[in-house]
């Protein structure tokens, strides 16, 4: 057998196939280490929070490019709406925000009477709608480590105990390994920390590895996409791709990467906000997101009143009843989408009140098909061939294609598919 086709554990058959047995493949090591052992191949899916493809042509990423020419790039398109949250866990689910459930980075619940979920709620009651990869793993039998990823902390499938201990997990499967999310842990220390997961004596080392990096995103916030401090902060995660090449390469790890963005990043200003008082009376409803786009409650008695302001021709705006939402953003069924979606144009921003404080910078959670808004995707290892081009795709396709890479089965019922992959991965009737 190739060692490509041994990589992806083809067996005796072409894509598309079943994969016929979950245990671990092999690849020779380099020749330094051939004598020691023989590796399997590791599949480490790493997340540049709001890396925008077009940032690999600032000429500060050596180490990217270098992957994307050796290996497979394309403009990803996020799901609706473009934001962490809803995205990471398309990325692992394969499922759009409106079917996994985190249709928001906050959100409320009408069976959650008075609870709110924000980037910090681990409880699985937001989260079991969807299975991530990493618990269809472990229970297939390969070994997870998650070096952050929103829901990865999270006691997939469990229960948080109520009364005296309230907020203790009960029940649920997490990766192997894991970390709670800690903004200040250095990407360096991320890198790190998998690096040192990869020294494990095979029976102990995960085969299905996250990595995430947030800081790309926060310059792109605060300084905006266009802006020297945003490139500089490619520049250094890129730094930190080629920290954990080299370390791979001296352990000769043989590793399928992954390396995806959740959305891209527009730029913003105060100059271009839309203010929800100057069109809607507010004793008429209640925001629950504002920004790229509003989310909004009518008050009770208030929806016929907020839906003539809302439905008004507004400049820079569109608003919709949850109902009408276009197909095209494939978000409107989920019963924790609020009543009402305002989406402004790219580059505005919708806001309570007039602003008082004048800002320039960036933000993202706008029309997952605006330009702006395409995320970064380069994969690269023996089970991807070289110099392939892929057309625009969607974000659901990440997780059939991260199936393929360690062995699983297709998934069922998933909203995307390994299709716009085929042709980038190493099929097993080329083997030698
Ligand atoms: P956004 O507001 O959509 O730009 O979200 C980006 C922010 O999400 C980053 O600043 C991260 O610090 C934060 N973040 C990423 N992963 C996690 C996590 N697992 N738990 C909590 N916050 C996170
Ligand atoms: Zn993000
Ligand atoms: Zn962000």
């Amino acid at each position: 057998m190739s060692i490509l086709a041994a990589a992806l554990g083809l067996g005796a058959c072409a894509y598309p196939y079943t994969p016929p047995a979950l245990s671990p493949v092999t690849a020779p090591a380099p020749a330094a280490t051939a004598a020691t052992e023989q590796r399997s191949v590791v599949t480490i899916l790493i997340s540049i929070d709001g890396f925008r493809p077009d940032y690999l042509e600032r000429g500060v990423t050596p180490a990217l490019s270098g992957l994307a020419r050796n290996g497979v790039t394309g403009p990803m398109l996020p799901s609706f709406p473009s934001k962490t949250f809803p995205n990471h866990w398309t990325l692992v689910t394969g499922l759009t925000p409106d079917h996994h459930g985190i249709v928001g980075n906050n959100m409320e619940d009408a069976t959650r009477p008075g609870e709110k979920f924000t980037m910090a709620t681990d409880d699985p009651f937001w989260w079991n709608a969807a299975e991530p990869i990493w618990v269809t793993a472990e229970r297939a039998g390969i070994r997870t480590a998650t070096m952050f990823w929103p829901g990865a902390n999270v006691a997939w499938g469990g229960t948080l105990t109520k009364g005296e201990n309230h907020g203790v997990p009960v029940g649920g499967v997490r990766p192997h390994d894991w970390q709670q999310y800690n903004i200040a842990l250095s990407g360096a220390q991320r890198v790190d920390a998998v690096v040192d997961w990869l020294r494990r004596p095979a029976a102990t080392r995960p085969r299905l590895v996250t990595l995430y990096f947030d800081t790309v995103d926060t310059a792109g916030h605060e300084h905006g996409p266009d802006a020297p401090e945003t490139t500089a902060a490619v520049a250094e995660v890129d730094g930190l791709i080629a920290r954990l090449q080299r370390d791979l390469a001296g352990l000769g790890q043989p590793a399928n990467l992954v390396i995806v963005a959740d959305h891209g990043m527009a730029a913003t200003s105060s100059t271009r906000t839309i203010a929800l008082d100057r069109i809607a009376d507010v004793a008429d409803y209640r925001v629950l997101e504002a920004g790229p786009y509003g989310s909004l409650y009518p008050m009770p008695g208030r929806e016929a009143a907020l839906a003539r302001a809302l439905t008004q021709a507004t400049p820079h705006m569109t608003c919709w009843p949850k109902a009408a939402i276009p197909a095209r953003f494939a978000y409107g069924t989920n019963a924790r989408i609020p009543p009402w979606l305002c989406l402004a144009e790219t580059g505005w921003s919708i806001v309570k009140t007039g602003p008082t404080e004048a800002f320039a910078g960036g933000n993202h959670g706008y029309d997952n098909r605006a330009p702006e808004m395409r995320a970064l995707f380069v994969a690269s290892g023996p089970a991807f061939r070289a110099g392939v081009r892929l057309a625009p795709f969607p974000n659901t396709d990440v997780a059939p294609l991260l199936r393929d890479l360690i062995g699983l089965p297709a998934g069922r019922g998933l909203d995307g598919d390994d299709a716009p992959f085929r042709r980038a991965l190493i099929r097993s009737d080329e083997r030698r």
